[in-house]
């Protein structure tokens, strides 16, 4: 009888904690911009159960902050995992860089099959939350492939169907990736047409605008219109000022965008912090020579390979740049030894003369070998710096799912959230730390309505991370990316514990969010 009791018992005992989780001692940044405050914090069922004095609860796993961060974990709202994510599910470079969900599918690029997608996540089994846009150029490549013209009535009708669908099938909002193939081709009342279709599932619209540079005032305000017009919200993706001759130009760009906010219009930004922009070789090209994917047909022909040359030589001079040292490889699967080299080194490589037109044919042998992946040195510190403090910025990676090792990609996948928290916060002064708490946090919820995330609430989705502002710190460079950030001591996704003492647990509670 005696064991039987005990057998009954035993169950009970175990869930006999108040808690799954209790993080006592902890300084509570809330996400919201609010300075910090001292509190335990109780996680139960996926959920934060209790905020304050929880001294006499009891968990089954209880953590001493000793004083540490405890603040909501981070929302990426600009990355691109498509490819990256299937391989890498846990997607570890985010979490340990703090980062519990991320929104893909920006810059006009995004899964097409978002419901046939998000069930294939699901199986894999996922680190991180994952939400999705449904992008621009995705939508038209299937119905126009890379034509360089305008959009027909029918197809505008048909993309719009397509866009309709992946908004029912959870996504977010509607990204454009407009100086990029085929997005580039479209006019803006093709965006507000596609945009409308997102609209009316209360989703958001995400540009990648048609110049960062000498035209960008004009590009904020044809993202702004598109909202005006669709009757959306309005995110501006990695804002920046992507041209030597151009640098210290941001005060406009924030000017142009806060009068529009004044104005009622729901506006903001996202930028990552970094100096370097990381995106395909191609877009060095002028856009006419990449039309329809005849690239190396339009490279054959000497009349037009001139002409594109001209033209790139006409561009670079614009840039304020004297010649591509500012371009490195990051990613050559048909000569990886020219990852990390830059444009000028590789020409040298392969035995050209100086300057510039070797360099182009350079650019020409990597495009018709299939292009490469590349960073560009672009941005100037007085314009990262002043954008950054800017109050509606978010920070946001750009960045994708990276298998440790390979290739020479961009830092900012593994470091965003660690070099915002080192570097901006505690070397440069540049914001406080609660305010950049918010910009990885409420802010982006706030935008992209994750209703249940972003913030230190009791209620809320259990999405926490811990970590010491002393210490934390962005690892990854140009010359060595692979290298996680440090100091995120504890991640917490969905009330499970992925990151522990600064290690993977294996943990996969992520989960796919879809926009309701
Ligand atoms: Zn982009």
């Amino acid at each position: 009888m005696f064991r039987f009791t005990a057998l009954l018992l035993l169950p009970l005992l175990v869930s006999a904690a108040d808690y799954d989780i209790l993080i006592r001692n902890a300084r509570v940044i809330d996400g919201a911009g609010n300075p910090w405050f001292r509190a335990d914090v109780a996680v139960k069922d996926g959920r934060i159960a209790a905020i304050g004095r929880l001294a006499d609860a009891s968990a089954a796993r209880s953590i001493d902050a000793r004083e540490r961060v405890v603040a909501p974990g981070f929302i990426d709202v600009h990355t691109h995992i498509e490819g990256g994510i299937e391989r890498n599910p846990g997607g570890d470079n985010f979490l340990l860089d703090g980062v519990t969900t991320v929104i893909t599918g920006n810059c006009g690029g995004s899964e097409l099959n978002l419901a046939q997608w998000f069930d294939q996540l699901g199986k894999l089994g996922l680190g991180i939350n994952v939400a999705s846009l449904v992008g621009h150029n995705t939508v038209r490549r299937e119905v126009m492939g890379a034509a360089n013209r305008l959009a027909t009535p029918e197809e505008i009708a048909r993309m719009q169907s397509l866009v309709d669908r992946a908004m029912r099938e959870g996504a977010v909002g509607f990204s454009t990736g407009l100086e990029y193939i085929p997005g580039t081709y479209s006019d803006t009342a093709e965006v507000v047409a596609l945009a409308k279709a997102a609209a009316a599932h209360g989703g958001v619209y995400t540009s990648h605008m048609r110049d960062e540079g000498i035209r960008e005032l004009e590009a904020i305000t044809e993202a702004v219109n598109v909202g005006k017009e669709a009757g959306m919200p309005v995110e501006i993706s990695h804002l920046k000022i992507d041209r030597r001759r151009v640098w210290g130009a941001s005060d406009q760009s924030l000017a142009l965008i806060e009068k529009f906010r004044r104005e009622g219009v729901d506006v903001v930004a996202d930028q990552y912090p970094y100096d370097r922009a990381s995106t395909n070789l191609g877009i060095r090209l002028p856009t006419w020579a990449l039309a329809d994917g005849k690239i190396k047909d339009r490279l054959a022909g000497p009349a037009t390979r001139r002409k594109i040359m001209e033209e790139m030589k006409r561009n670079l001079a614009d840039m304020g740049e004297p010649d591509y040292g500012f371009a490195t490889v990051a990613r050559f699967t048909p000569d990886t030894a020219y990852e990390g080299k830059s444009i000028p080194e590789i020409a040298a490589m392969k035995g050209g003369a100086a300057g510039v037109e070797s360099q182009i044919e350079t650019i020409f042998d990597l495009m018709n070998a299939g292009g490469a992946s590349m960073t560009y040195r672009l941005m100037g510190d007085l314009d990262i710096e002043r954008i950054m403090r800017y109050p509606f910025t978010a920070i946001a990676s750009d960045g994708g799912v990276i298998e440790l090792g390979v290739g020479n990609p961009h830092p900012r996948s593994y470091g965003t959230n660690a070099r915002v928290l080192g570097e901006y916060v505690r070397a440069r002064g540049v914001l406080t730390l609660e305010d950049a708490i918010r910009r990885m946090t409420g802010l982006p919820a706030r935008t992209f309505s994750l209703r249940d995330r972003g913030l230190v609430r009791e209620g809320m989705a259990a999405d926490l991370v811990l970590f010491d502002p002393a210490r934390v710190e962005d690892k990854a460079t140009y010359a060595k990316p692979h290298q996680y950030s440090q100091g995120f001591d504890l991640v917490v996704v969905n009330g499970k514990i992925v990151v522990d003492d600064g290690k993977l647990t294996g943990a996969r509670p992520g989960q796919t969010l879809r926009h309701r």
